[in-house]
């Protein structure tokens, strides 16, 4: 079985060398549903609780939330931090408080300090899908991810890896046999 979540991403970001109007920097809302599958745990009778699901999630993907979201090579990058800088705002401000820790693989880097994510790839909903799943797959079951931002929207279904131990009580992923929320331990 299956548990569905949903999260909104407002990012700002631009095609780099695409012949459209996209090359223009421009904004959005994303809105990204997750699925994750697992058996159902009887002792919550769910796979997984959504607002725990949502938690992992934001925790990582609130770096791309009021973000700006460009390619490595795009010249933008270079110039909008020498603003950034000349305005104090490069290394941080006491109002960009909504920081998630900062992360790099080889698809994506977050600078949370100034709102950044430097991406290998274009960032279309198909490359927010890949950088998703490369953030996620190791702390979720992912079965299936959605991405949908203005007209544009993907998917893409993946083979759950693993079951995950969970918590009978309180249904959240045990870590080495103990639930980080309520304490119960598996024996
Ligand atoms: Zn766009
Ligand atoms: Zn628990």
């Amino acid at each position: 079985m299956r548990s569905i979540t949903k999260l909104d991403l407002q990012y700002a970001h631009r095609f780099y060398n695409f012949k459209g109007e996209a090359q223009y920097l421009h904004g959005h809302t994303g809105v990204l549903t997750l699925e994750v599958e697992d058996t159902v745990n009887p002792g919550v009778n769910m796979v997984f609780p959504c607002n725990e699901i949502q938690k992992t999630a934001w925790d990582v993907l609130k770096n791309f939330d009021h973000a700006l979201i460009l390619r490595s090579d795009d010249p933008l990058l270079p110039a909008i931090l020498d603003v950034y800088e000349k305005q104090g705002i490069k290394n941080g401000a006491p109002t960009n408080t909504m920081k998630g820790p900062a992360f790099k693989n080889e698809l994506a880097t977050a600078y949370p300090e100034c709102r950044l994510v430097v991406t290998k790839e274009t960032m279309t909903v198909e490359g927010m899908i890949k950088i998703v799943y490369s953030l996620l797959k190791d702390k979720l079951n992912i079965a299936k991810i959605t991405f949908t931002s203005g007209v544009n929207a993907a998917t893409e279904s993946y083979t759950p890896s693993k079951s995950m131990d969970r918590c009978p009580l309180c249904g959240i992923a045990l870590v080495d046999g103990v639930c980080p929320k309520c304490g119960y331990k598996k024996h």
